[in-house]
């Protein structure tokens, strides 16, 4: 069928691929205090740089210890990035059954993700789907990646930039309320994808669609 949209873009998590569980997130979590030398981290503390990290969390998480921020932000993102990698070849982080319907759709398609950006290079090359997306976005493991990340606009930005396609004529496919705003920063359509691990999800942002699978996108993109 003819696309209405001249390029789609994803977010990785929970769209392409199951996410990381929680809890070996914040284990990478609490070893990343023990590489920058914390070997007793409060539960709060870890709690701050675990996940929907703000550039106070880790103001705060670094300060308590007397730690260079940026030092332990990168051990975080490092230990983020092997742990996930690690539970991806044990086939713990495998695409979505419905992944195929990705290829299915014509014109060009890209990866916006807040994950780090070599966990989703791992992620391209371990899965065989490097081919499928034109430009694809993590965060740099630097602090500065917490002010850039979605709801801001700034990877979705540099993404459509790469794709040649203005906003007004792409899409944004995620499965958080962070993605819905990204996009409406972005000036993008976007899609909102009810995965199972959404269920009870309280989505206060209004997506363009709202999707149970990847296939629906047939019928909107
Ligand atoms: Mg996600």
């Amino acid at each position: 069928m003819t696309s209405s949209y001249d390029a789609v873009v994803f977010d990785n998590d929970g769209v392409l691929t199951y996410p990381t569980p929680r809890d070996v997130l914040r284990e990478a979590t609490v070893d990343a205090f023990e590489r920058v030398g914390v070997t007793d981290p409060t539960s709060e503390h870890v709690d701050a740089i675990h996940l929907h990290v703000t550039p106070d969390d880790l103001q705060t998480a670094a300060g308590a210890y007397d730690l260079d921020p940026a030092e332990l932000w990168r051990a975080r993102d490092e230990a983020f990035a092997e742990v996930q990698i690690a539970d991806m070849e044990q086939g713990r982080k495998p695409l979505y059954e419905d992944y195929d319907a990705v290829r299915s759709l014509d014109g060009p398609r890209g990866i916006v993700s807040t994950n780090q950006h070599a966990t989703i290079e791992a992620i391209l090359d371990h899965h065989g789907i490097r081919g499928d997306f034109h430009t694809h976005y993590g965060r740099e493991m630097v602090p500065a990646s917490l002010h850039r990340k979605k709801p801001e606009s700034h990877y979705l930005d540099r993404a459509l930039a790469d794709l040649d396609v203005d906003p007004g004529d792409a899409l944004f496919v995620g499965d958080s309320e962070s993605d819905v705003l990204a996009a409406r920063n972005a000036g993008t359509d976007s899609a909102f994808l009810w995965r199972d691990h959404r269920d009870g999800y309280e989505l206060d942002a209004t997506p363009d669609y709202e999707l149970d699978s990847l296939h629906d996108l047939v019928d909107v993109a």
